[in-house]
């Protein structure tokens, strides 16, 4: 070890007492690998401060010294964003202890909460004061909220309420240097200047540490339909969804679409996953309407429509939950497909988004591609059809070469992009870029942006110790 980086060590130790620091392989290890297993780090010490004067002084000193700082949350994101490189040079700053829930003001819609609170627990405390928070993903009950800010997560409810950046009120920050940005308003009107806040939230830690944010609530979620419907084709559901929103004076909270492998790889990997219908189809939707309101008549006007469109050859079959358990098992089929897939093997993933009309269209152009180029493997497109993102997803068959399939990520990679980019798309719709995606956002975005992404990240972080590496080149 360099005699500076005892002495950042030693630095560090003051700062966060000495359970604050770890240091050893064995403590410092949980921390190390990303979710996804495609990236170990090694880290000068993780870092876990209990206090936002403590997350200052130590940015503070890692500035001063010109050392990488990695924030981490819950570890779940699958771009290599929250995990250092292999230089032992970096340190890793989990935020898993700064986790209070400040504050909760019903009358207001809002509350306030520490970077390291768990989704589910915030989604929990807003439930419990009558309000709803609608950021929902299948890793609620391990990611923190600002690594969802972090990431902009998105989810399956984000056709009504928008991307996690879509639910900040305010910020509270971190910067590179060591200064503490308070902007944690409650506020829904404050057009003075610039709004720097936003430039936080999707920057996946490069620009500052985010130590807590003021998020918007909702009213809570009193009548609900859920359906698992059979759907004639990719075209239909389109059609489908845009009949439900307009039947239900915009109440669709939820639209997955699920194809039939992805019923298979569930059904055979993830226990008490059942196919809720008796035959087989090759594309589904998981659909959900909800309202504030108790006894909307939510089912009765989702079976209307389904019966209407049933009967216009847009859907072959439904199931509609009849109470909370058949709604949650619905739910547990399309949020076990990850899981499914990984305990499948090794899978190719793109996360691209195309505008909602044109998602037919552009599966229509890339399954026969997929097919004859990558022929031992199936695609397992599913996800949030409602918001044109899909995750394009390819697995191997039994028996496929893992080796020379997973050769081939570079090419495939490339050709899906570039054909997300003729129909208008995004390369990441919502996983972001973490260390994965660099090269990606070099080749895709357009050039003046990343121009002036790169001038932001000069302005927030001169030194450069911020996620070095992660979005943009270090
Ligand atoms: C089963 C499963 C389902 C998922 N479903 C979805 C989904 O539907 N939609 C979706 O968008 N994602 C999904 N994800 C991906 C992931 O859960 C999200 O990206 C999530 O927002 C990451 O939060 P995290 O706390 O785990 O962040 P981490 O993985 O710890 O970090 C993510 C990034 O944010 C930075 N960061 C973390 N905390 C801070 C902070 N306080 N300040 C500054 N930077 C910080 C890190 O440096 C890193 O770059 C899923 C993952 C899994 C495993």
């Amino acid at each position: 070890m360099t005699p500076t980086a005892t002495e950042l060590r030693a630095r560090l130790r003051e700062i966060l007492g000495a359970d604050g620091l770890l240091t050893t392989d064995a403590d410092c290890a949980p921390y190390l690998t990303d979710h996804r297993q495609l990236y170990q780090g090694v880290a000068l010490g993780v870092a876990l401060p209990r206090t936002v004067a403590q997350v200052s002084q130590l940015l503070s000193s890692c500035n001063a010294q010109r050392v990488g700082v990695v924030p981490q949350g819950g570890n779940t994101s699958y771009c290599g964003g929250a995990t250092p490189d292999e230089s032992a040079s970096q340190l890793l700053v989990s935020l898993q202890r700064l986790n209070r829930i400040r504050s909760i003001d019903p009358a207001n819609y809002s509350l306030v909460a520490e970077a390291g609170c768990i989704l589910a627990r915030l989604q929990q405390a807003a439930d419990e004061a009558d309000r709803l928070l609608p950021l929902t993903l299948g890793s609620q009950g391990s990611c923190q909220i600002g690594g969802n800010l972090s990431t902009n997560a998105g989810g399956t409810s984000v056709l009504r309420y928008g991307m996690a950046r879509d639910l900040v009120l305010g910020l509270e920050v971190v910067l590179a240097d060591g200064r503490m940005l308070d902007s944690l308003t409650a506020l829904r009107k404050d057009n003075t200047g610039y709004d720097i806040k936003s430039l936080f939230l999707g920057a996946e830690g490069t620009l500052g540490i985010i130590t807590a944010a003021s998020l918007k609530l909702f009213p809570k979620v009193r009548d609900v339909a859920t359906a698992f419907v059979a759907i004639a084709d990719v075209r239909a559901a389109v059609t489908l969804l845009a009949r439900l929103r307009e039947a239900s004076s915009d109440r669709v909270s939820s639209f997955e679409l699920i194809p039939r492998v992805a019923v298979e790889l569930t059904t055979r990997h993830i226990a008490q996953v059942t196919d809720p219908l008796d035959r087989a189809h090759d594309w589904y939707v998981l659909c959900e309407l909800s309202s504030s309101r108790a006894a909307d008549g939510l089912e009765e006007l989702m079976s209307t429509a389904l019966s209407a469109a049933l009967a216009d050859g847009l859907v072959r079959d439904a199931a509609v939950a009849r109470n909370e358990r058949e709604r949650a098992a619905l739910w547990k089929l399309r949020e076990s497909i990850p899981e499914a897939q990984r305990k499948e093997g090794a899978s190719l993933k793109h996360d691209v988004a195309v505008p909602v009309a044109a998602l037919a269209d552009f599966l229509a152009r890339a399954t026969p591609w997929v097919d004859a180029h990558v022929p031992e493997a199936r695609l397992v497109a599913y996800g949030h059809v409602g918001d044109g993102n899909l995750h394009f997803n390819i697995s191997p068959l039994a028996g496929a070469d893992t080796a020379r399939f997973l050769a081939q990520a570079p090419a495939v990679r490339r050709a899906i992009h570039d054909l997300v980019r003729e129909f208008g798309g995004s390369f990441s719709a919502e996983h972001g870029i973490g260390r994965l995606k660099v090269d990606e956002l070099e080749r895709y975005a357009n050039p003046v942006e990343l121009d002036l992404m790169r001038a932001v990240k000069r302005a927030f972080d001169p030194h450069g110790i911020m996620n070095p590496g992660k979005v943009l080149r270090a």
